[in-house]
């Protein structure tokens, strides 16, 4: 089977071809290290981390470096505005790597909880200034920057003279030039869509590094070039991030590379979609802004309860990743309920016993699932196939149905590959000490009420059943004793 994966590129699906055979060098768009991190950052994550994941399983050796934006990610105005790493750091009076360490703990530590596997490198925009100095030299020394004030600017224009600004996005220069408004006069810049590659800093302005320039700091745009580049060579296989960033960042990020090397550096563009929050774009003034941690906790006044952050992964991988995703809190509840179904499958697929032969047809799973994978990755596809197989594994375990060993130990295997390592879902977190002892005692009862049967007690054997049954359990009894879920 072949890896087709959608190329932003070309738009359109492509058979999947390394540079090097065996081996993947895969660049993904980190997060700004800035405020808290939300359910924003988890898309483009679990996207890329099941893609890693997949790569991996397919038996490729994969380099995946994400990075860490913390020199300053401009949100509008890339250009003109502050720095908010600093701004936040003068707010707080804290060093500006005081304030970048604690969100990036953040952020790990959120990634860890959603089943995230880390990146091979995670490269920081501020430990990659010099590399981002010379990168700015090459453009300068190609003719496609200016200077101006102490500042550098890609010189837009003269660069889509010779290529093609805007062949990512699918937008045009002249469309661009329209579109983006007169410059006031302030500013240094020739155009204005000609973007920084190298900024002054102003006097208060306290993130900022000695160059041929001036005392400054580089645009955001020019960390990812440098650092894909560095650490995958200048062609590497796959670059992603979310479509926020298609434009201007991504389109960016080609024009610089290509003015610098005179070739393009990334084979597969692949970009993940939205998330909503109600229908509704996600943002600070919306009131919509919902923290990972508050996700967890269901502590935002929009969550009518905690979700845990494999409900949020399965969540994520119910749909398409180029399809946009809506939460709201019944299509959470679902997810949740349907994550339940689906783990509880797997839990009782492992107790399963084989019997001399089947009576039903679980053949071709495997195939089924890696099929969809293979067609850009569709795990909605991949997570049905394991429901309608979760319906098997049901007959099995109510005694309805049989299965040979070797059709047990297939379906075993498939479940393991495709739940735990492809899709990367766990079972939740709990706390374990107090976890065990409760499980311990609702087993303690059943061997109660198991004993009490014995004796013929049936009030007692019924009672436990039915307080049980009312505090929302599910009781099974089976030949050689219970089984029980909630
Ligand atoms: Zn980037």
């Amino acid at each position: 089977m072949e890896l087709v994966i959608y190329n932003t590129l070309s738009r359109k699906k492509e058979v999947f071809k390394p540079i090097h055979e065996g081996m993947v060098g895969m660049y993904v768009c980190g997060p700004t290290v800035y405020g808290d991190g939300h359910l924003g950052h988890a898309r483009p994550a679990i996207t890329f981390d099941t893609l890693y994941r997949y790569l991996m399983h397919l038996g490729y050796k994969v380099r995946y470096v994400r990075n860490i934006t913390d020199v300053g990610h401009l949100e509008h105005d890339a250009d003109e505005g502050e720095d908010k790493i600093a701004k936040k750091a003068r707010l707080e009076q804290l060093e500006p790597m005081e304030v970048v360490q604690y969100y990036t703990l953040r952020y790990h530590k959120a990634m860890e909880r959603l089943n995230v596997l880390p990146p091979s490198i995670e490269p920081h925009a501020s430990g990659h200034i010099i590399e981002q100095i010379e990168f700015v030299k090459r453009i300068l020394e190609a003719g496609f920057a200016y200077e101006s004030e102490g500042s550098v600017y890609f010189d837009v224009e003269k660069y889509n003279a010779k290529y093609h600004y805007g062949k990512l996005s699918g937008r045009n220069i002249d469309e661009l030039l329209e579109n983006t408004r007169e410059l006031d006069g302030q500013s240094e810049k020739r155009r204005s869509i000609d973007f920084a590659l190298w900024k002054k800093a102003a006097p208060e302005h306290i993130m900022h590094w000695p160059s041929p320039w001036s005392e400054g700091f580089p645009g955001w745009h020019l960390e990812c070039s440098t650092m894909g580049t560095k650490y995958l060579g200048e062609t590497f296989d796959i670059h992603g991030g979310g479509m926020d960033l298609m434009f201007p960042h991504h389109e960016c990020e080609i024009a610089q590379s290509v003015a610098a090397l005179g070739h393009e550096t990334v084979n597969y563009w692949m970009h993940n979609n939205m998330i909503t929050i109600n229908g509704q774009k996600m943002g600070k003034s919306l009131g919509n802004f919902i923290t990972l941690d508050e996700f967890f906790t269901g502590t935002h006044k929009l969550l009518t309860q905690a979700y845990s952050p494999m409900t949020i992964r399965f969540f994520i991988l119910q749909a398409h990743y180029r399809s946009t995703v809506d939460f709201s809190n019944e299509a959470l509840q679902a997810s949740e309920k349907g994550l339940a179904r689906l783990m509880e499958a797997y839990e009782r697929l492992n107790h399963l016993k084989a019997s001399a032969a089947s009576n039903v047809d679980v053949k071709g799973l495997k195939d089924r699932c890696e099929e969809a994978m293979c067609d850009d990755l569709n795990t909605p596809i991949v997570i049905s196939h394991l429901f309608d197989s979760a319906k098997n594994i049901n007959l099995v375990a109510d005694g309805k149905a049989t299965l040979s060993q070797e059709d047990l130990d297939e379906l075993k295997t498939t479940w393991k590959v495709m739940i735990e390592e492809v899709l990367g879902l766990k079972k939740d977190e709990e706390n374990d000490s107090t976890n065990d002892a409760y499980k311990q005692a609702i087993d303690l009862l059943l061997q109660i009420r198991l004993q009490a049967k014995q004796n013929k007690d049936w009030a007692t054997s019924d009672k436990i059943r039915d307080e049980l049954t009312k505090l929302g359990f599910n009781i099974k009894d089976k030949k050689d004793g219970f089984e029980w879920s909630i």
